[in-house]
């Protein structure tokens, strides 16, 4: 399994070492052709504007959404999950626009800017996950076929809609791999569908 980490900026050493540690090979993408060959792709936490604005100055948009359409999955963390959003609350942009939720960014208020938490996920089994908030955006609403996985103070800080995984908070920066190990298995589920 060849797993991309979207690396124009943010923390995507660490989601790459996360994948390595799982057994995963993990490849830093940069430019279009980086992407031949990937089975999945990881985008960080940083800054979604930042981020955004350098998919498009790369060209990465479209044949990103391409392989989306075509059924790649997509794990994306903080910043990742507001550049895989289709909506973003009051703003007019979107980045990658993907998956059918809307997100707030920066929603946990000034005093909250960042902090740690265990956060209830059964998916993953019953032991809290230690979620680490970063200026962390939450979501708003979600759409019909999105699977909520966890919430924080009734905030819904976790999804899931078929392959695409979407957190506001960071896995990449506690050493809990459960949520990569998570990704990855829907990584393995797609590839076997797909053979
Ligand atoms: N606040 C950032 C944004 O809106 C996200 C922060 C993060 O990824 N830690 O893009």
């Amino acid at each position: 399994m060849k797993i991309g980490v979207l690396a124009l900026q943010g923390a995507f050493r660490e989601h790459k070492q996360k994948f390595q540690e799982l057994g995963a090979d993990a490849v830093v993408i940069k430019l279009q052709r980086d992407l031949e060959g990937i089975d999945a792709i990881a985008i960080p936490g940083g800054e979604s504007t930042s981020i955004g604005k350098l998919l498009r100055q790369y060209d990465l948009i479209e044949p990103i959404r391409e392989r989306v359409a075509q059924g790649m999955p997509v794990f994306g963390t903080c910043a990742g999950m507001i550049v895989m959003a289709n909506r973003i609350t009051g703003e007019d942009v979107t980045h990658l626009g993907i998956m059918d939720v809307e997100v707030r960014r920066n929603s946990f208020g000034r005093q909250r800017e960042s902090f740690e938490t265990d956060l209830d996920i059964p998916v993953i089994g019953e032991e809290p996950f230690p979620a680490v908030f970063i200026r962390a955006p939450h979501i708003e609403a979600v759409g019909p076929s999105v699977k909520v996985l966890s919430t924080y103070n009734d905030r819904i800080v976790a999804v899931q809609q078929d392959n695409l995984l979407a957190l506001s908070f960071h896995p990449e920066l506690t050493g809990d791999n459960r949520l990569h190990a998570y990704f990855l298995e829907l990584v393995k589920q797609k590839s076997a569908v797909g053979r």
